[in-house]
């Protein structure tokens, strides 16, 4: 028997003041998009950070965006083993099921999770190196990344270079999909990759032509 609490009160008291204002006020647009299904146009793969906020930086409402968040923003390679794939399935389904058109991947400054990467990677967090560690075994997926900028990471720019990375190996790995190759070859999906600026509220998105990523 699974034992659970009570919501906490603050957390009560949030969700009446929502369904009081925001609820009360478009009630008939959610009992719409409950009667017909989501059709989302795009999908958002982000961070988990909490101060990555994809639906208030696009304006969103709800049922726009298809959003999938996981440490550092990071798409695994096609591996069909059998195991879980959580980022995986969520990419299959946009794809296959709600015929999305497009896939952001947004990275972020001041990134927890790329910097656990980047001390990983360059032999500073043992533990992370567990084969326990489920973090560490994640980030694995940025460690070409981390070989293609570790030189460039540190001073001013800090992390910016690794986020960056973190980002083109997650588009790079969306395109060993079968089912997103066939989409974005048949003109039906693109693909984008954006990184945000916290602390000054920038948007810059990748520019293949250049290999740079430029403000929005
Ligand atoms: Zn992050």
């Amino acid at each position: 028997m699974i034992e659970t609490e009570p919501l906490p009160e603050y957390l009560v008291r949030r969700y009446h003041g929502w369904k009081a204002t925001t609820y009360a006020e478009n009630r008939a647009w959610y009992r719409r998009l409950a009667a017909e299904g989501q059709r989302p146009r795009a999908m958002v793969i982000s961070c988990c950070d909490s101060r990555v906020h994809v639906t208030s930086i696009f304006g969103a409402d709800q049922g726009e965006f298809f959003i999938h968040r996981n440490i550092a923003n990071l798409v695994p390679a096609f591996a069909p083993d059998g195991d879980h794939h959580g980022t995986s399935a969520a990419v299959e389904y946009a794809v296959t099921h709600l015929g999305v058109t497009q896939i952001v991947v947004l990275g972020h400054s001041n990134c927890g999770g790329v910097e656990g990467g980047h001390a990983m990677c360059s032999g500073q967090a043992p533990d992370l190196e567990e084969k326990t560690s489920f973090i560490g075994r994640w980030l694995d997926i940025l460690r070409p990344g981390y070989e293609r900028v570790k030189d460039r990471i540190g001073g001013e720019q800090g992390m910016i270079a690794l986020e960056h990375e973190a980002v083109l190996v997650s588009l790079e790995n969306l395109m060993t999909f079968p089912f997103v190759k066939e989409a974005v070859e048949a003109e039906r999906l693109s693909l984008h990759g954006l990184w945000t600026h916290i602390g000054e509220g920038g948007l810059h998105q990748y520019v293949s032509a250049t290999g740079t990523f430029e403000p929005v």
